[in-house]
């Protein structure tokens, strides 16, 4: 049974980071601590080890961290969706808006085949702008986002219902209010 209280007390709230009146939830002690780790990872295989997923898509760079994980438990193949210039060969990139400026997302252009069905992964989503540019790169390629899932969701900001409001079904373990 997942014990959310538990849980939480993996995600480490850092005041003030990387930027005043920001509280970012730090996940690394998750990754310190073996027991939960094989929690966080044991959700997600529960949940999609009989779905008719072909693909894991997963967000530079805390989204590979437990993706890569899942992607080999599930035997699946992974795709990586990284920040601009750290793929090589061809790419297609989809720039999205952050809070001051911009950034911009990569996949290689082969990534995916049409018809994928794509479960998208990163560790947050917070106003969902990354995870919309992830997902309308998969879509160019032709694939199907049948789930995005993240370790935490911050509700007050919007992005989760913003991705439901897409037709996107939205699984994550935790949310902060
Ligand atoms: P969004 O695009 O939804 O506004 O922001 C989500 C992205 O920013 C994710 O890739 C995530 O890694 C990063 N992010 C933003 N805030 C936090 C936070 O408080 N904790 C963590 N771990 N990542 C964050």
């Amino acid at each position: 049974l997942f014990d959310d209280f538990y849980f939480k007390s993996l995600i480490r709230t850092v005041e003030d980071w990387p930027k005043p009146g920001i509280s970012f939830r730090d996940i690394t002690p998750i990754f310190s601590n073996p027991k939960g780790m094989r929690m966080v990872v044991d959700a997600y295989v529960h949940r999609y080890i009989d779905s008719d997923i072909t693909h894991i898509a997963c967000i530079d760079a805390r989204g590979f961290l437990i993706a890569s994980v899942l992607a080999y438990e599930l035997r699946k193949p992974l795709v990586l969706v990284r920040k601009k210039g750290k793929l090589p060969g061809k790419t297609i990139s989809q720039s999205y808006d952050l809070e001051y400026g911009s950034a911009e997302l990569e996949i290689q252009e082969d990534a995916v085949h049409e018809g994928a069905q794509v479960l998208l992964f990163d560790d947050l989503i917070a106003t969902g702008g990354t995870l919309i540019a992830a997902m309308s790169l998969l879509k160019q390629q032709g694939a199907t986002i049948k789930e995005v899932a993240a370790i935490i969701d911050l509700p007050d900001l919007g992005g989760s219902t913003k991705i439901q409001d897409l037709d996107i079904p939205v699984f994550s373990l935790c949310a902060f209010e």
